[in-house]
């Protein structure tokens, strides 16, 4: 492709993307598409010749736009949010546009020295202490991937990496059944096995881990022969927001000499805002923690904020020296692929250096405090209604509700969520409480607007007295 045309097409793209986003609240928010439907657009074999920019362009228009999920719809209140502030997505066309690979230093300072100063801004943002230094990973569950090999690595003495785990005595790291299956996963891949996951019982409306029973539960793996590693606890589950007593898990953990990874992928964006740290207190004396500024923060996917206290046993546990990455006469710089498990890496850092800049603190803030606000305007609307019950009351922006009526419960609000996103003005997802389907209902996008709240109750409530 000439420059001219790179530079035509270039524009193009922006202002697709500028009529996208202005198009959306006129979209359904979750693809109505049945599987097969868009594959079956393209062609099974790959084109021997080229394809002219226009025909492309004008296939994509017409292929990919009705097959997607509108993560930045501002009705869109399931899972979590991938928000894209517009001013992170201009700061991603220049980082395409370089397209660098930032894994050392000298191939771009600018993207390694960015990044620690970024990192050190979100630091102080949150409330963390100055012994915490922070890498952007590409996803919370590459972080707590890379804390559960330290984990591994300290408690064998540095030695897992080089002699496998075969002759190693049994490693058992300690969790609620609240943490995200980003843990299970990590602790598959570190060799630890699921089996030495160990959950600890959840108490309280917090549904956190409770430390007696996280204390005695270490204890007796010792007495059995198993050598504890580690404890991840959580700012803000998954499904319903739960929240571990982060003060009194790291007093347990300080006895046994465990280290503690604390997972706030979603949660810790709200960090940002003073009252909302009793959440995570503690947090200060914890090994790492890790909070997703692609979630609720704005910047776009991916960006995961990593902060560790002993930044040195991460390197110790993931950095690898062949000749051709040493960076000779070079000391004293970071080269940020020592702290993580792929060794490429894209330049992050500019993303979260507009969207600071552009929002500041304040604009961030403002916008978490009122989606807190109109979800907990939404649940106390629902709890009105004779027909429904709160079934997990609000953290952060996050609660569970269900739907009361004939027939199975379980059945009748699967059914009330499929109606729902068939319907398509919102879109919510489920899941199990105790055992039971609830109704996630979560509010985080970037651009919603009070009347959106007003528009999911409405359609909540319609489509369950209609549609079921
Ligand atoms: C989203 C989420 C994750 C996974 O985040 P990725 O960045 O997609 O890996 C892990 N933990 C919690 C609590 C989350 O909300």
């Amino acid at each position: 492709m000439d420059e001219e045309t790179f530079r035509i097409w270039s524009q193009r793209a922006a202002e697709w993307g500028a009529d996208y986003r202005a198009s959306l609240r006129d979209r359904p928010v979750r693809a109505q598409t049945v599987p097969g439907e868009i594959g079956a657009l393209v062609p099974s074999a790959p084109p021997e010749e080229g394809t002219s920019m226009e025909r492309i362009f004008a296939d994509f228009e017409a292929i990919v736009p009705s097959g997607m999920t509108h993560w930045q719809h501002p009705r869109f209140f399931a899972y979590f949010p991938a928000n894209a502030a517009p001013v992170s997505v201009v700061a991603e066309y220049l980082v395409t546009a370089m397209a660098a690979q930032c894994m050392l230093w000298q191939t771009s300072p600018a993207a390694t020295e960015l990044e620690t100063k970024m990192l050190d801004w979100l630091r102080q943002a949150v409330g963390l202490p100055a012994a915490f230094a922070g890498v952007i990973q590409d996803s919370a569950s590459s972080a707590t991937l890379a804390a559960v090999l330290v984990m591994r690595e300290r408690t064998l003495q540095w030695g897992g990496n080089r002699t496998g785990l075969t002759d190693a005595p049994r490693l058992r790291i300690y969790a609620s059944g609240q943490v995200h299956t980003s843990i299970d996963r990590a602790i598959w891949i570190a060799g630890i096995g699921e089996e030495n996951l160990v959950r600890v019982p959840v108490t309280g409306p917090l549904r956190g881990m409770d430390p007696q029973a996280l204390d005695a539960a270490i204890r007796a793996d010792v007495e059995s022969g198993y050598r504890p590693a580690g404890v991840i606890a959580c700012t803000g589950g998954t499904s319903t927001g739960a929240c571990d007593d982060i003060a009194a898990v790291v007093a347990v953990a300080k006895r046994h000499d465990l280290y503690v990874h604390v997972d706030a992928a979603w949660a810790g964006a709200a960090m940002i805002c003073e009252e909302f740290r009793s959440l995570w207190q503690g947090v200060e004396e914890a090994d790492s923690v890790v909070f997703n500024p692609h979630k609720w923060l704005g910047a776009q996917f991916d960006c995961s904020a990593h902060f560790i206290r002993n930044p040195g046993e991460l390197v110790r546990t993931l950095a690898i020296q062949p000749e051709f990455l040493k960076t000779y006469g070079k000391d004293g710089v970071i080269n940020y692929s020592e702290w993580s498990v792929p060794l490429g890496r894209r330049f992050r850092a500019l993303k979260l250096w507009f969207l600071l800049r552009y929002h500041g603190l304040s604009g961030l803030k403002a916008m978490i405090r009122n989606h807190v606000d109109w979800s907990r305007g939404v649940a106390v609307r629902l709890a009105a209604e004779p027909d429904f019950e709160i079934v997990t009351a609000p953290v952060l922006s996050l609660f569970t509700f269900r739907h009361r009526g004939d027939g199975d419960p379980d059945a009748r609000n699967l059914a009330l969520v499929s109606a729902i996103n068939d319907d398509g003005r919102i879109y919510l997802t489920q899941t199990r409480v105790d055992g039971h389907i609830a109704i996630r209902f979560q509010a985080g996008q970037f651009e919603m607007t009070e009347a959106d709240a007003d528009m999911a109750f409405k359609v909540v409530v319609e489509l369950a007295r209609k549609a079921i």
